[in-house]
């Protein structure tokens, strides 16, 4: 190893989704929404006038922050915005998890997490997900330096009681505590109402999944204002100009845009109820997700196989090699013909192959 490398900061990334450059394939592997983003979205493209490119950005991001605060009814001194929650979230490490003490979130859960935490040398502890793969209050509630849990969680989909997450917050009112909800929106009870009795919550969102707009990178958390301010200090102290000019007025015809919202994701959440049967009709068991993919394992079905037949067949789902969860498969959800698509699929294969397990 030459000398210089020494002083190199070493990590082991993130590894996100396949994005398969293939015409005409089913992608139910990285939990974006089938349908497409708000309609305003689009007029923004097409009405943009360059010329406005000229300058640089609001580094506030001022009017998507006041989208936001209208319609979460949260003061705009108590929000913050970021590009994608994984900007959100990798700032509010930096930003909140500098003692001595491991910061503690659940072995199965994102994978960004400990990559993070790696990256900015910060200690971790996992704490394991019992048998069912449910978040154990009571390893939350001891000292650390910090915590992060995503509700729903993922890959699992299932949601933890809000009282129960309240004990957590309560009890940790030393250190930061971070309810990452990528998916609350798909039917989950959101902490968002928490934040004014606590000052120690951030609640962190993001427009990826709900508001169809994972390729535009817009994330926000919600938190008492001294966190928020905090939170700003050091992102300007990294980069001011971290949102675009386009992405701001697109985030903002996105938050508006009630109706194509809950429309939207009502038929996401219609399609998912429905898949749910059809897979227990299957034989796949799993939690029961309130967010817009589905954990499954088959019992006599390695979910390896099952993901390569799949993949042959041009439909995309997500497997982890990892332990305890390398008999799942994370299924996002589609439109209902994409569904309907995956399942007939599966009801030929598993006709097929249960001899072969
Ligand atoms: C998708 C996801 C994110 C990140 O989403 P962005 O696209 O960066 O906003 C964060 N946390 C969890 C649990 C996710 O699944």
């Amino acid at each position: 190893m030459p000398a210089w490398e020494m002083n190199v900061r070493k990590v082991i990334p993130y590894t996100p989704g396949e994005q398969p450059d293939r015409a005409g394939i089913i992608k139910l592997n990285t939990n974006e929404n089938p349908y497409p983003p708000a309609p305003g979205v689009a007029r923004v493209l097409q009405g943009m006038d360059a010329g406005k490119l000229r300058k640089y950005p609001d580094p506030a991001a001022g009017e998507l922050v006041s989208a936001l605060s209208e319609r979460y009814q949260m003061p705009k001194e108590q929000i913050f915005v970021g590009v994608g929650s994984d900007d959100v979230l990798a700032m509010s490490f930096l930003t909140f998890f500098n003692g001595d003490k491991p910061i503690l979130f659940p072995d199965i859960t994102y994978s960004f997490y400990d990559v993070w935490a790696g990256l900015f040398q910060i200690p971790y502890e996992c704490q394991p997900l019992d048998g069912e793969f449910e978040i154990v209050t009571k390893d939350y509630l001891k000292p650390c330096g910090g915590i992060v849990i995503p509700n729903p969680n993922a890959p699992t989909g299932a949601e933890k009681d809000l009282q129960e997450l309240e004990r957590i917050i309560a009890a940790n009112s030393d250190v930061i505590v971070i309810i990452d909800e990528a998916y609350i929106d798909f039917g989950g009870e959101s902490a968002v109402r928490l934040v004014s009795q606590y000052d120690n919550l951030l609640v962190v969102q993001t427009f990826s999944k709900s508001r169809s707009l994972a390729g535009m990178r817009i994330g926000y958390a919600f938190g008492n204002e001294k966190l928020i301010k905090y939170l700003n200090d050091a992102k300007y102290s990294f980069n001011s100009y971290t949102m675009n000019t386009v992405t701001i007025a697109m985030g903002v015809e996105a938050v508006r845009d009630e109706a194509y919202f809950q429309e939207t994701v009502g038929k996401v959440v219609a399609t998912r109820e429905w898949t749910k049967g059809e897979l227990h009709r299957l034989g796949f068991v799993f939690q029961d997700s309130k967010s817009n993919f589905i954990f499954a394992s088959h019992p006599k079905c390695q979910a390896k196989k099952l993901f390569e037949a799949l993949k042959e067949r041009g439909i995309y789902v997500r497997y982890f090699a990892k332990p305890r969860i390398d008999n799942y498969l994370r299924i996002s959800i589609g439109t209902d013909e994409e569904m309907k698509a995956l399942v007939a699929f599966l009801d030929k294969y598993i006709g097929e192959n249960l001899w072969l397990n």
